[in-house]
């Protein structure tokens, strides 16, 4: 297939290596166009592109970018650059595998199927790793019969396709899951803390909470990994996990829904943020309890 790949950042550079190892025509696009040159000079069969218009003959293009802001401004356009909304040709399809706001996808989706183009949502969990090993869960919204077509490329990128409704539906389900995954980790960390202020050794702990029920994706895989040993180096932002939770809380005020614990993580993660800046990884939570106990 030939396919267009936008944001070639920790996620976008290890999916769009699996796609171009499949044996795809891949043209890949950054904001950073070194690094989108680099790809290319390491993948035989991919192209550097540095201009939206380049993607004009792309049956597919996904998008790994930032957030809703990014994709936009890639899908859009502006005034004096087109974006790929008048750039694709009628039946292509532009897969958002971006965490990004739902009620925003929602509306790009039909500006898009206004076009002629299709448009899923298809954001991932699991993290670099996952996304080296080609296991990503992959939650989508959109058209089935769309997504039947897409089926075989999102294969290459991840073990459990859902579908998990229409257009929007995947970005939900996304910022929900995050918001469930960033709660545990806090639990964990003030656990952590705690623990140790007790007297606990923190090693001791992750070991007996990995055999009884406390046990979370944060102490399976990553308070050894990377909180324990210093590391903090997931891959994932501190800034990205602290946006997903703002489509998350946004997501429960648009449907009237309240989230009281949601908010008081969301602040937690908006203040770590603060404190820590845009470099941080979201592992650095457990640094940002030691320095709230200073
Ligand atoms: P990242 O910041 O490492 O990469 C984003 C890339 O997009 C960068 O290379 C940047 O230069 C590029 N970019 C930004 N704006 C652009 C534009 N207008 N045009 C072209 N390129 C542009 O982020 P990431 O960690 O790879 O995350 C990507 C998305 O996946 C985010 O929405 C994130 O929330 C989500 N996500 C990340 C992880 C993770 O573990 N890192 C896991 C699941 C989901």
């Amino acid at each position: 297939m030939k396919i267009g790949f936008i944001g070639l950042g920790m996620m976008g550079n290890p999916m769009a290596h699996l796609l171009a190892q499949a044996g795809h025509a891949l043209a890949v696009m950054d904001l950073n166009a070194a690094t989108a040159a680099r790809f290319a000079a390491e993948h035989a069969g991919a192209t550097a592109v540095t201009e939206l218009k380049d993607f004009g003959d792309a049956e597919v293009v996904i998008t790994m970018l930032p957030d809703s802001n990014a994709v936009e401004a890639v899908v859009l356009g502006s005034a004096d650059k087109p974006g790929l909304l008048s750039i694709l040709k009628k039946g292509a399809t532009l897969i958002d595998m971006s965490s990004a706001e739902p009620m925003r996808s929602r509306k790009l989706a039909q500006t898009l199927q206004d076009k002629g183009l299709q448009y899923l949502d298809a954001p991932v969990s699991g993290g670099v790793k996952r996304a080296v090993d080609g296991t990503l869960a992959i939650m989508v919204g959109g058209d089935a019969a769309v997504l039947a077509q897409c089926e075989p490329v999102l294969k290459t990128l991840g073990k459990n396709v859902t579908h998990v409704g229409q257009h929007g539906a995947g970005h939900a389900m996304k910022a929900l899951n995050n918001y469930v995954s960033a709660a545990g980790l806090l639990a964990t960390v003030e656990a952590l803390h705690a623990g140790q202020a007790f007297g606990l050794d923190p090693e001791i702990m992750v070991a007996v909470l990995n055999s009884s029920t406390g046990k979370n994706n944060t102490t399976e895989n990553k308070v050894k990994q990377f909180m324990l040993s210093g590391a903090y180096n997931s891959g994932f932002s501190l800034a990205l996990m602290a946006k997903d939770l703002g489509i998350a809380m946004g997501l429960g005020k648009s449907v009237g829904f309240d989230m009281p614990l949601g908010d008081e993580v969301l602040q937690i993660w908006r203040d770590a943020n603060e404190a820590f800046g845009k470099g941080a990884d979201h592992t650095e939570m457990y640094r940002y309890f030691q320095t709230l106990k200073q």
